[in-house]
């Protein structure tokens, strides 16, 4: 594997069409999976590490960033990486770059409970994608809105990129695994697992009606929880889903003593 901090560092002809795999570090196995996903489709897998300003909307989340880069050299190129690319600053925004459009379903969910932070995301994913030229780019279910959005954005310039998701990679428990859960405790963690369990007990449900009296349930019964939304969407456009909805989903985000959560899970009830 090839570590570089400059693309221009990179013999761009010894590589064929490339795999992306776009990431702020702190590598775990839901992005190991994300790289092993790039590695079916070609061997020229580039995983970049940029922590992006513009997508923090408060700079002491940006300073509490995890940054572990010998560990996530190791995990890059233990999962098949070919190239680890960490620009600097300024090799992605070497002057002031206009931010990306957003559409409506950027100040949803997410983007209610954190002014900002998708404009930030996909002005970030279009430098990447105009400074790698992928022909794929790997995303997680994980964040399940920002995959959305980078679809329509990819659709709406007409970008010749195949956007690739990868199913949410969860602990054995059923934890989502996130570079944010080293810092719950044991009792957190503990605590967090309502997420899952309202997720599971939800997709288990026929109706509409019973899945979100699921979520609301199960979600009351544990009391560290802080709910931010749990709702089922429809996912061709972030709408609230009814029975007829063909493709549900349930999000869910929330606070545990201080860390935001989110989680996901396709609700396949009525369409099984
Ligand atoms: P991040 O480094 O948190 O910006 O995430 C980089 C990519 O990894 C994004 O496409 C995330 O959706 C994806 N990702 C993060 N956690 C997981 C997970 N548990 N399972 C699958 N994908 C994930």
């Amino acid at each position: 594997m090839q570590v570089v901090d400059n693309l221009s560092a990179l013999d761009r002809a010894k590589f064929g069409p490339i795999a992306l795999v776009p990431t702020m570090g702190a590598l775990h196995e839901g992005h190991a999976r994300l790289i092993r996903q790039a590695r079916t489709l070609t061997d020229a897998v580039l995983v970049s590490i940029f922590i992006n300003p513009l997508q923090f909307e408060n700079p002491s989340d940006l300073e509490k960033y995890p940054r572990t880069p010998e560990a996530d050299s190791e995990k890059a190129e233990q999962a098949g990486a070919e190239v680890l690319w960490r620009p600097r600053y300024e090799e992605v925004y070497p002057r002031t770059i206009a931010l990306q459009e957003v559409g409506a379903v950027a100040s949803l969910y997410e983007g209610a409970a954190r002014k900002g932070h998708f404009q930030g995301m996909l002005t970030v994913v279009k430098r990447l994608f105009d400074l790698v030229d992928p022909k794929w780019a790997i995303f997680g279910e994980k964040d399940f809105q920002q995959l959305f959005l980078v679809r329509r954005m990819v659709q709406d310039l007409e970008l010749d990129i195949e956007i690739v998701a990868v199913p949410t990679v969860r602990e054995s428990d059923g934890l989502a695994i996130s570079s944010r859960n080293i810092r719950l405790s044991p009792n957190d963690r503990q605590v967090a697992l309502v997420i899952w369990r309202a997720l599971a007990n939800a997709s288990r449900m026929e109706s509409i009606e019973s899945m979100q009296n699921a979520l609301d349930a199960t979600l009351a019964r544990e009391s560290g929880f802080k709910r931010d939304y749990a709702v089922i969407i429809d996912e061709e456009d972030f709408s609230l889903a009814t029975d007829d909805t063909k493709a549900k989903r349930a999000l869910i985000a929330g606070w545990v003593n201080g860390v935001r959560l989110i989680d996901n899970m396709p609700m396949i009830g009525l369409a099984r």
